[in-house]
């Protein structure tokens, strides 16, 4: 077994800045490229209703900057420069500076390419400036902008629903088409990335790093994109069946309820886009692609997130209407025995003392310990858990407000409304609420020994909160959400470094390269058993489809099956065994088969299997496509006992059998 630490081609991408700003070259080396020189422009904003790109009359190149980052990241950032009156002179001159302008459109757009060293990769944005005397309103900001060759595509994506994720689609890409999200969760829909092979087998994986509303639109390119509509046969010429009018491929963020108003010198970001290119037909190389910047520039990381812990998280055994205090003690010394390392109090904790309430109702309440069910408080379960040598997680949907919490009537300008109504979350482009939920977080931590902590989102935002008095406009609530909470857990990493923030969002409906820049790990989908999470996991559930490797760019995943669901019985009588619903035992080894530190796939080591003699074993994983290598390796199981994972079920909808296992000591 080895590591694959094949070098991997070289990505070339070169712009033309000789007449607008064009793509000149998107391409492996020496493959048949990806762009049309000349063919059309790199971006796309709209300004006040005026729709500018890189061809534009009106803009003007000003220059080019480059900067080689001490990891040898290179940002280089090309500076335009839009005047409106130039426009409307037709010659694209520039004509003299902001004064000139008057009161007409004056904007810098700068279009940033950020190139990873040895990945044939690349990140593209797009950064709007009013550089005008009065306010003006971005209503379109993309980020990627590319006119693609004539030539048969198949465009494969995923579709994503709770319990659903990474359903891999492939489909004969079509002018016209378009895929997205409007509910306000990257991943609710369908997941932000997509693939597109040639009928050459060039391969282009594209993944919106952002974590709301989002959209890439395939349109017809226009004539000058054209190649030959004929080719010749054996019969003569005829026409070229696989002729096309070649595609225009825009996107990032979501244009549609986007609005935001600069003030002069104010200026907007928009979210990057990722470009990943393959040959051969093989999604692997961009996979690997993804997973290297991932590991090498894009996720935090910290001692305990290295490790990939085992876990043990309390909710789908128990939820929250039969977890309290002596439950979740009793898991936690299984825990300790069978050799998890975290133990995850899940919801059920906060709000009033009631062993009645619904944990939906009560989010928000984050500063009430639910003393029905956890008289003793939470701070001694962690003690009680650090003094097995665990580590504690919590649970807390900080985003989120339930309708009866009292944060609502105590903070009337915490929730997020739109149209009046309230959409269910606390608006972090509130500066108040944003700073209350990292003094809430923060507190969670110190005065809990919080170690690690889930932060779930289980509602849809939609379009977003149009309030005006959150210091955002009616038309970028959710935009500075997002940037909010981006915020929030980067100022929770820098003061509490040792904690790890595992995304979550209803499982894994807000699963991104944005997202995944600022938390440790992300759950994978809610779902628990194993064949369920190995073959979202490893292949989507979907012979056909893609694989999820290049949408996630890591491993870093939650589960499986870092989170067997142990369950004792409760009360525990002394002859009960303990059930493990998750994960099987494996007789033969001490370590985690699927963990193993060497790459998991074809041809790289072996594939996890059924154990042996266990009830309703399955037949092998399927093999699964990825090679890219296995970032972690598995912590060896403690106290003797081992716990492994067991086939992947092609269909992987079925429910795993339960499995019994010798309670501790038999
Ligand atoms: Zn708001």
């Amino acid at each position: 077994m080895t590591r694959c630490t094949a070098p991997l081609r070289t990505l070339s991408y070169d712009l033309s800045r000789d007449d607008g700003l064009r793509t000149r070259v998107l391409a492996l080396d020496g493959d048949p490229g990806w762009s049309v020189e000349n063919a059309g422009p790199v971006f796309t904003v709209v300004v006040d209703g005026v729709t500018i790109t890189g061809t534009s009359p009106g803009l003007r190149v000003e220059g080019v900057t480059s900067v080689r980052r001490d990891d040898g990241v290179v940002d280089e950032t090309t500076r335009c420069r839009y005047e409106e009156h130039a426009a409307d002179a037709g010659d694209g001159e520039y004509a003299g500076d902001v004064g000139a302008a008057a009161d007409g459109l004056a904007v810098g757009i700068d279009w940033h390419v950020r190139r990873y060293p040895d990945l044939p990769l690349v990140e593209t944005w797009v950064s709007v400036t009013n550089r005008g005397r009065r306010a003006v309103t971005v209503e379109r900001l993309d980020s990627v902008g590319l006119t693609i060759p004539a030539g048969r595509y198949e465009l494969l994506s995923y579709t994503s629903a709770w319990g659903r994720e990474f359903d891999g689609d492939r489909e004969p890409l079509t002018a016209g088409r378009s895929i997205g999200t409007l509910a306000g969760r990257s991943s609710h829909g369908m997941h932000p990335w997509l693939g597109l092979v040639r009928d050459d087998g060039a391969v282009l994986c594209g993944a919106v790093a952002w974590s709301g509303n989002w959209v890439v639109r395939f349109e017809e390119a226009p004539e000058t994109a054209k190649p030959s509509a004929t080719e010749e046969t054996s019969e003569g010429w005829k026409p070229n069946e696989g002729h096309n009018e070649g595609y225009i491929v825009t996107g990032g963020l979501h244009d549609q309820g986007f609005a935001k108003r600069l003030r002069p010198g104010e200026t907007v970001d928009a979210p990057p886009v990722v470009l990943a290119l393959g040959s051969d037909g093989d999604l692997d190389t961009t996979s690997i692609a993804l997973a290297r910047a991932a590991r090498a520039y894009w996720a935090p990381r910290n001692a305990l997130a290295e490790r990939l812990p085992v876990e043990w998280n309390h909710w789908w055994t128990y939820e929250d209407h039969s977890v309290d205090a002596a439950t979740f003690r009793a898991n936690v010394d299984v825990a300790a025995e069978l050799g998890v390392e975290v133990v995850t109090l899940d919801a059920g904790w906060f709000g009033p003392a009631d062993a009645s309430s619904a944990w939906t109702d009560v989010r928000g309440d984050w500063d009430q310990v639910n003393t029905a069910r956890f008289p003793e408080g939470i701070r001694a379960l962690a003690d009680h858990a650090h003094a097995r040598g665990l580590r504690f997680g919590l649970w807390c949907e900080i985003e989120a407000l339930g309708p009866k919490a009292t944060l609502a009537s105590r903070r009337p300008d915490f929730p997020a409304t739109r149209d009046g109504e309230p959409l269910g979350y606390v608006c972090l482009a509130n500066p108040a609420a944003w700073q209350w939920a990292f003094e809430t977080l923060d507190r969670l931590v110190r005065e809990f020994g919080t170690d690690w902590i889930k932060l779930d989102f289980n509602l849809d935002p939609g379009l977003g909160c149009d309030r005006t008095d959150h210091g955002h406009g009616p038309g970028d609530g959710l935009f500075e959400h997002y940037r909010g909470y981006y915020r929030l857990l980067d100022r929770i990493r820098e003061t509490h470094p040792h904690v790890v923030l595992e995304n979550c969002s209803s499982g894994g409906l807000r699963i991104d390269l944005g997202i995944m820049r600022h938390t440790h790990l992300t759950f994978l989908s809610d779902p628990d058993w194993p064949e369920h999470g190995l073959q979202l996991l490893w292949g989507g559930d979907d012979d056909a489809a893609a694989e999820p490797a290049p949408a996630l760019g890591l491993l870093r995943v939650a589960r499986p099956p870092s989170a067997p669901d142990v369950r004792p019985a409760r009360p525990r009588p002394p002859t009960a065994p303990a059930r493990l619903l998750s994960p099987d035992r494996d007789a033969r080894g001490d370590r985690l088969l699927l963990w193993a530190p060497e790459p998991a796939g074809v041809g790289a080591g072996p594939a996890p299997r059924a154990g042996p003699g266990l009830p309703g074993a399955g037949p092998p994983v399927r093999p699964h496509r990825r090679r890219a290598p296995a970032h972690r390796g598995a912590a060896p199981v403690r106290g003797g006992r081992a716990v492994g994972g067991r086939a992947v079920r092609p269909t992987g909808r079925r429910r795993a059998p339960r499995v019994r296992v010798p309670a501790a000591g038999g």
